[in-house]
C-alpha cells in the first residue's frame, strides 16, 4: 500500500470511532511509523511502505482509536522552545502551564545567577526550559515518581543540560536540600470529584499522580506552598500553576506562610492559572 492510500484508511477508521483530528492525527501518526516529517507525506503520496511501517502505523491508529494522546504515542511534546520526551509516567506539558516560563523571563535578566528548585517536576519542561533561557541559571528538581525521574534526567541529557540541573526522587515531605532564589511548581491540583468529568484521552491516560489533588484539591498544593516557604530564600520568588477555583485559597495560604503576592495571572482560556509570589 502507498502513503496515500494507507493515509485514507487512518482517517477513515480515526473517524468512526469519532476521534476529533481524524486527518492531523494520521498524517502525525504516519510520519512517525515512517520517521519521516509531514512534507514528505504530503509530497510523496505513491511511496510503498514496507511491512514494519504498515504494522507500526495500523497499531497506533489502534491506540488513538481508543483515546490515547498523540503525544503517548509518539513519545514527543513541543513545549516552550523545546521538544520533550514522554511518555505515560509524566504529565504531557500543556501550553497554560508555558505561563510560569514566560514570567520567570520577565523577572530574571539573561546573566542573573541563581538556584532554582522545580517541586513535582515530571517531564522537566518547566525546569529544563527555563535553564535553556537562562545560562546562569542552577536547576533541582524533584518528583515522587521515581519512573518520572527517569523521563526527566532523560530530557536534560537531550537537551544538554546535564551539567547545570540535578534530580532527586522525593516526595515533598521528605525533600530538605538546598536553599532556593526561584521556587516553581505545577502540582497535582484537580480535586477528587472532578478527576473523573476531565477529557477522556487525560483520565483514561495520564498519571493520576500527577493530576489529583486529594478530596478538596488543595492536598498537595498545601505541602507544596508549606515545603517552598521551608526551603526558599528570603525575597525569593514562588510562581505556582493553580486551578481555575483556587485563586483565592491560595492566596490565603501563601499569606500564612510569609509570602507577599505579586500577581496572580490568567491562562489562555481566561481563567486564573498561576500565582507569583515572594517570601519576605
Ligand atoms: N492542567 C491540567 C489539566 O487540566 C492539570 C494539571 C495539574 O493538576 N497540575 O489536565
Amino acid at each position: 500500500m502507498n502513503i496515500e492510500n494507507v493515509l485514507i484508511e487512518g482517517i477513515n477508521a480515526l473517524q468512526i470511532s469519532r476521534v476529533s483530528n481524524p486527518q492531523l492525527d494520521s498524517e502525525i501518526l504516519l510520519s512517525n511509523s515512517i520517521n519521516k516529517d509531514k512534507k514528505h507525506i504530503i509530497l510523496n503520496p505513491k511511496e510503498i511502505l514496507n511491512t514494519d511501517q504498515l504494522t507500526n502505523f495500523k497499531n497506533l491508529i489502534e491506540r488513538r482509536k481508543k483515546g490515547e494522546p498523540i503525544a503517548y504515542l509518539i513519545n514527543k511534546k513541543e513545549f516552550w522552545n523545546n521538544e520533550f520526551f514522554v511518555n505515560k509516567d509524566v504529565l504531557i506539558p500543556r501550553p497554560d502551564t508555558e505561563l510560569i516560563i514566560e514570567e520567570v523571563l520577565k523577572i530574571y535578566s539573561k546573566n542573573t545567577q541563581l538556584q532554582v528548585l522545580d517541586i513535582g517536576t515530571g517531564s522537566g519542561c518547566i525546569l529544563l526550559s527555563i535553564l535553556k533561557e537562562r545560562s546562569n541559571f542552577y536547576g533541582t528538581g524533584i518528583d515522587i515518581s521515581k519512573k518520572s525521574i527517569n523521563v526527566s534526567k532523560f530530557n536534560a541529557k537531550h537537551l544538554n543540560l546535564n551539567n547545570r540541573v540535578k534530580f532527586f526522587h522525593s516526595s515533598v515531605d521528605n525533600f530538605k536540600i538546598g536553599k532556593y532564589d526561584l521556587i516553581v511548581s505545577n502540582p497535582p491540583y484537580i480535586e477528587l470529584l472532578s478527576l473523573k468529568y476531565l477529557e477522556k484521552d487525560v483520565v483514561n491516560f495520564e498519571p493520576k499522580l500527577a493530576l489529583s489533588g486529594g478530596f478538596d484539591g488543595f492536598s498537595k498544593i498545601r505541602k507544596v506552598i508549606s515545603k517552598a516557604s521551608a526551603l526558599i530564600k528570603k525575597n525569593g520568588k514562588f510562581i505556582l500553576e493553580i486551578g481555575f477555583n483556587q485563586k483565592n485559597k491560595v492566596m490565603k495560604i501563601l499569606k500564612e506562610e510569609g509570602f507577599y503576592i505579586n500577581k496572580a495571572i490568567k491562562d489562555y482560556g481566561n481563567n486564573d492559572r498561576c500565582i507569583i509570589s515572594t517570601k519576605i
